[in-house]
């Protein structure tokens, strides 16, 4: 596709990635396609200072832009992404980085706009080498503010001017940019860049707006005004759609939307099987501003709220009052409700600039979450106290990540104890009683479980790590992806297990990983005996609707046939079959 693809030109159909549900159609608002050539912008300049007073006076433009950013995205959607900005304004305060950018401009006589972009690619470059989905896409916040840089040094101004419906078409979209749009006016996303819980995919959702990553380079190649369909279900492009293409994806975006209608005349009811079981639905953040999702989706607690970001976003340690802080909000936002703090989870090549380890043959197997923490106590005391002190605000349950043994746990409890008499001594308040939980991701920790039950309160089942250890399968790389799945009769074993421990011995069993989400997954969980599930937060509403058709019995049916099947593509299709069975009609949920 090297040539723009015409407008009129008969239809083509694309596949790309879904990342927000729905159906779009309509003409496309192709946004900022601009190339810069920065090569082309190094000559080696005359007067450094000058260069460097230009720059300065391009981070106070950035740093208004993404004020007014702010504002507009406070004017439209309340606190709901307040905290991206923020970020991306320390960012633009951190001395360290200001420094490398002057020092390029200096020692190299760099041009203003050369220096940015040397830097932050490499910053860029880091963040996206990363395992981890979410610090990989954090580099695009960083591709962001490298592109408002060099704009804004070269005094190039964006259009944010939608005057009619349209499918937004862009390279990449930013928090900043997207939420300049207005939103009355969008349509759908369609990006060449980006994934699925990039900001842009993350924002999408919560606003409802279909989404899709294209994977080639469509920003360039369509024109702007062209017809386009997106497919956020299936991750469908359709350019120039023929009128009988159109007319069936009208049918199909008006049949989703009265499904919506109906999903959230829903989200009050109670989530109960029609047998009477109740099922406790909990949520997975982030970010602290999710928790007004949480509340919107009528969670029954935070079952997962994972702290790296709490550090990442600092790119340093952030003080324990600075964490006493996030998470005393957090747990008062939504006491009685539970909140339950993970310790951060960070290793393996997710280290901050500072703690970096050597590097390490197999990060996944490395220098990673409990593991981190148990050595370098003084960044894991600080976390523990600012959980503690945070404690008597609301209902904070704390969670340890990447358990594989009991010593960790022994020496955890000591680690606490240390804190409490710390907090104690001081005449400090902390609740004596804070519920201890692990999670349940490694094979060592699941077929421990019998003994772990004597020194934990709770387990919590990480399906997303679980499947990776049980099966040696990395699950970030693509060349052996297809045999990652959590239907395989191994990982369910694990799963089994870790859900039985809990019922025998009175400890209760949570389940946190995407597993929990997956449509056809949720009758084989309940028919296995699992009660508690979390989630992120928009996905509450489906899985209640399908609790509520499910009966125990039925499901408890299903899985006994489970048990029977060998591979994890036949259990895969045996609970898709069974899920149809009973939902023939409802499209949407699966
Ligand atoms: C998991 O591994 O399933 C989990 C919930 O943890 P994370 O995705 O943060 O590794
Ligand atoms: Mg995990």
């Amino acid at each position: 596709m090297k040539n723009k693809i015409k407008a009129k030109n008969k239809e083509i159909v694309l596949s790309g990635m879904a990342v927000s549900p729905g159906i779009a159609i309509g003409s496309v608002f192709v946004f900022r396609t601009m190339k810069i050539n920065v090569q082309e912008l190094q000559a080696e300049v005359a007067d450094p200072k000058q260069e460097w007073d230009l720059f300065n006076k391009a981070v106070k433009k950035v740093v208004q832009q993404l004020d007014i950013a702010q504002a507009a995205s406070q004017k439209q959607y309340g606190d709901e992404f307040t905290e991206i900005f923020e970020s991306q304004k320390t960012f633009l305060d951190d001395v360290a980085l200001l420094e490398e950018i002057q020092q390029e401009i200096e020692l190299s006589a760099s041009s203003a706009p050369f220096a940015v972009s040397k830097i932050l690619s490499e910053k860029t470059d880091y963040f996206i080498n990363m395992e981890n989905t979410y610090f990989r896409e954090r580099a695009y916040d960083i591709m962001d503010l490298k592109q408002k840089l060099i704009y804004s040094l070269l005094g190039i101004d964006f259009d944010y001017n939608l005057s009619s419906p349209s499918i937004v078409v862009a390279e990449m979209l930013s928090p900043s940019d997207t939420v300049q749009f207005n939103r009355n006016f969008i349509l759908g996303f369609l990006t060449d860049q980006g994934g699925k819980t990039s900001h842009t995919a993350i924002m999408a959702r919560g606003l409802q707006i279909p989404a899709v990553v294209n994977g080639y380079t469509l920003s360039k190649l369509i024109v702007p005004g062209s017809t386009v369909i997106l497919d956020g279900f299936t991750g469908t492009i359709v350019i120039n759609p023929r009128p009988a293409t159109i007319e069936r994806y009208k049918a199909l975006q008006e049949e989703h939307e009265q499904f919506n209608r109906e999903l959230q005349k829903e989200i009050a009811l109670p989530s109960v099987t029609p047998d009477g079981q109740h099922i406790t639905l909990m949520a997975n953040i982030e970010f602290a501003h999710e928790l007004s999702d949480v509340t919107k989706n009528k969670a029954e607690g935070v079952g997962l709220f994972r702290t790296e970001s709490v550090f990442i976003e600092k790119k340093d340690l952030p003080s324990e009052q600075e964490q006493f802080e996030i998470y005393k909000q957090a747990a008062e936002q939504i006491a009685p409700l539970p909140l339950t703090v993970r310790t951060i989870d960070l290793g393996g090549d997710k280290f901050l600039d500072n703690y970096s380890a050597e590097d390490e043959l197999n990060p996944f197997l490395g220098w990673r979450a409990i593991r981190f923490c148990l050595d370098e106590p003084e960044i894991f005391n600080m976390q523990l106290r600012a959980i503690l002190r945070a404690s008597v605000f609301g209902n904070i349950h704390i969670l340890l990540p990447m358990i594989s043994s009991v010593d960790e746990v022994i020496r955890t409890k000591e680690y606490l104890e240390e804190v409490r008499q710390e907090l104690t001594e001081k005449g400090i308040a902390f609740k004596a009683d804070i519920p201890l939980g692990i999670m349940i991701e490694t094979p060592a920790a699941a077929m421990l479980t019998g003994i772990l039950a004597d020194y934990v309160d709770y387990f919590s089942i990480g399906t997303n790590d679980l499947t990776q250890y049980v099966l040696a399968i990395d699950r970030t790389n693509d060349r052996v992806a297809k045999s990652y799945n959590t239907f395989n009769p191994a990982v369910l074993a694990f799963i089994a297990k870790t859900i039985e421990t809990g019922k025998l011995r009175g400890k209760p069993v949570t389940l946190c990983g995407e597993y929990a989400a997956v449509s056809e997954a949720v009758p084989l969980l309940l028919g296995m005996g699992l009660r508690n599930f979390s989630m992120n937060p928009h996905l509450i509403a489906k899985v209640k609707k399908i609790v509520r058709i499910f009966d125990i019995e039925s499901c408890e049916n299903l899985y006994e046939k489970v048990k029977e099947l060998h591979t994890a593509g036949a259990i895969e299709q045996y609970c898709k079959n069974f899920f149809k069975s009973k939902v023939p009609d409802l499209k949407f949920l699966s």
